[in-house]
């Protein structure tokens, strides 16, 4: 099963996009076995259940963080993080900046935009984003890269609707980049896309795609992890 869909899903992907497997919930036996399916790269949203899980698997995996990330779990991932997807405050930029000079590292970030019509809680208002790099404060933060924005679009079977919030998305990172990354080509990617609606996101200048239920199936919220 997942050895199948993660083929399927990899024909779809175009060159130059990324697949995020998002294990949450799911145990290491199935971490296993899409790594033997080559399958290097995977996403998680517990600080806690990644630290377990992590420990019992191979260690050239890459562990990307892509949910929301309390200041205070920062340190538990610092150490070996390679991507955090959804950065949505500066004090948050700030913490992993801080943690991650403890470990002689520059951990690269993407900033988490709101651009779901739908009221949700986490992510920048891209004025607030626009305001913030502006300030210019994030180029004293030597631990950390801000590498992109990330986003979430709606819950809804609208397509046109989620083709426009990738679109919103797209359109800041390609201004952000012109204003203030045009001296370097670490801002340069797109998080978005998830099981239902990752053929929109490629069509709508995605770079990394995140993917779970599609590959995993289900997640059990009930049972141990
Ligand atoms: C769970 C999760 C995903 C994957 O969702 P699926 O619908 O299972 O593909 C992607 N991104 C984030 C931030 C998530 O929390």
């Amino acid at each position: 099963m997942i050895t199948e869909a993660l083929s399927e899903i990899r024909t779809e992907l175009p060159e130059g996009v990324r697949l995020v497997a998002v294990s949450k919930y799911h145990p290491s036996s199935a971490i296993r076995e899409a790594y033997e399916a080559g399958q290097r790269l995977f996403g998680e949203s517990h600080a806690q259940e990644l630290q377990a899980k992590r420990g019992q698997l191979p260690e050239d995996i890459e562990w990307h963080f892509i949910g929301h990330l309390q200041t205070n779990k920062v340190k538990l991932i610092a150490p070996y993080v390679s991507l955090i997807h959804a950065v949505d405050t500066p004090r948050l930029l700030e913490e992993i900046s801080r943690q991650a000079l403890r470990h002689g590292r520059r951990i690269p970030c993407l900033l988490e935009l709101k651009v779901a019509r739908e009221a949700t809680k986490y992510g920048f208002q891209p004025e607030e984003c626009e305001e913030y790099l502006s300030s210019g404060l994030w180029r004293r933060l030597e631990g950390v890269r801000i590498s992109g924005v990330m986003c979430m679009a709606s819950l809804t079977e609208d397509e046109r609707q989620i083709a426009s919030e990738f679109d919103a998305a797209h359109s800041f990172f390609l201004q952000a980049r012109q204003r203030y990354f045009a001296d370097s080509d670490c801002f340069r990617e797109c998080s978005w896309g998830m099981s239902d609606d990752y053929p929109i996101a490629l069509r709508h200048g995605t770079t990394m795609v995140r993917i779970g239920s599609k590959i995993f199936g289900e997640r059990d919220y009930t049972g141990g992890k």
